[in-house]
């Protein structure tokens, strides 16, 4: 356990009108999980057609257990475009704004449900200011994001002196950007502190929640591509998870959004903060000539993360282990020399030739959850 104490969290609400769902975050409401979209959203001024397919795989976002998603607003256009975007998300919409205050102002005009800034980097006084009274208007949160790559001059100096070790920086920074606003008598905050390093995250996420009742968004940014990135958010956020630190989760890699989420949830259900929905088992296959366990995984992860049950599903690669080995599945399938075989809690139910392994999984998935 660390020495530092978890201060417990403010609630704070995610705003935004039309279909989005208002999410609460801290305050003991459940840990949410975020993900951030990875394209621009320019064509989505002039063409329904990519504005349907964003709005859609946004909807498979929600589905896969996400709570909420981010969209860099880097210019006028992509502003106007997450306006159309919000107006039509099933999830609250989150605009990353650097730089340029008047990005968050038009953002604003929308549906948005929280701006992330640093109050550090948009500039004077008065457009923080402007930005802050426009969010309390509309009810909208701000979210404060800091990392190691743009703490404060100042701040930095003290670092390269050793004054300052990195995760202290981090949350003095922090802690002064969550000031300005309470200057400006707005305390709808969330905070997030990111350091690349696992360890300095940790560090920093615990010395924050020791001084803080601010909601903390918690992740290991630049955490690295798919496999290495899982490991290392997993050890980070499944540490503080466990110590009470962390409202809402974003699992960054250099992957898919919908990989950061089924990232997301896997370490939110090890670290005891998500339970039910569906869980997968499945065997690693070995030399026996049996199921195709990763093509079946591949064709089939998303849609049954997608699903509103609390069942377990095993997929294993051969039919003489397989079923005794996933006894405590709901409903499992195994193959092996042209047959696929449907079992539940260990028992065969149905044998068909593998080429209609995926109807008849499909089929016994429908009787077993409606
Ligand atoms: S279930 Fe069968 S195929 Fe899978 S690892 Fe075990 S023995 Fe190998």
């Amino acid at each position: 356990m660390s020495e530092h104490k978890a201060v417990r969290t403010r609630r704070v609400s995610l705003g935004g009108a039309g279909k989005n769902r208002r999410i609460d975050i801290g305050g003991g409401a459940p840990v949410s999980l975020q993900t951030m979209w990875k394209e621009g959203i320019v064509p989505v001024l002039t063409d329904q057609a990519a504005l349907t397919a964003v709005l859609a795989r946004i909807d498979s976002l929600a589905q896969l257990g996400c709570g909420v998603v981010r969209f860099a607003v880097p210019d006028m256009p992509s502003a106007d475009a997450l306006n159309k975007i919000a107006g039509g998300s099933s999830l609250p919409v989150v605009a990353d704004i650097h730089f340029d205050y008047r990005l968050a102002l038009r953002c604003l005009e929308g549906d948005v449900a929280k701006i992330r800034i640093n109050p550090g980097n948009i500039g004077s006084a008065e457009r923080v200011r402007a930005v802050a009274e426009r969010c309390r208007e509309k009810g909208v949160p701000i979210r404060i994001g800091v990392n190691t790559g743009s703490l404060p001059a100042d701040v930095a100096v003290r670092v390269q002196g050793g004054d300052l070790d990195r995760a202290e920086a981090l949350v003095e920074t922090a802690l002064r950007e969550a000031a300005a606003l309470d200057a400006l008598n707005f305390q709808e905050i969330i905070v997030s502190i990111k350091a690349s390093g696992g360890e300095e995250t940790v560090r920093a996420a615990r010395l924050f929640s020791s001084r803080s009742d601010i909601p903390l968004h918690i992740g290991v940014t630049e955490a690295g591509p798919l496999i290495g990135g899982i490991v290392r958010s997993t050890w980070a956020i499944c540490t503080l998870l466990n110590e009470g630190i962390g409202d809402t989760v974003r699992v960054s890699l250099s992957s898919s959004p919908e990989n950061e989420v089924i990232a997301g949830r896997a370490m939110l259900q090890e670290a005891g903060k998500r339970t039910g929905g569906v869980t997968l088992v499945s065997c690693p296959r070995c030399g026996r000539e049996g199921f195709d366990v990763h093509g079946f995984m591949e064709r089939w992860e998303r849609r049954l993360y997608g699903l509103k049950a609390d069942i377990t599903v095993a997929v294993m690669g051969c039919p003489v282990n397989g079923p005794g080995e996933a006894k405590h599945a709901d409903i499992g399938i195994t193959g092996g020399g042209g047959t696929a075989v449907i079992f539940r809690h260990g028992a065969v139910v149905k044998r068909v030739p593998a080429a209609e392994a995926d109807q008849a999984f499909a089929e016994a998935l429908d009787a077993l959850i409606v």
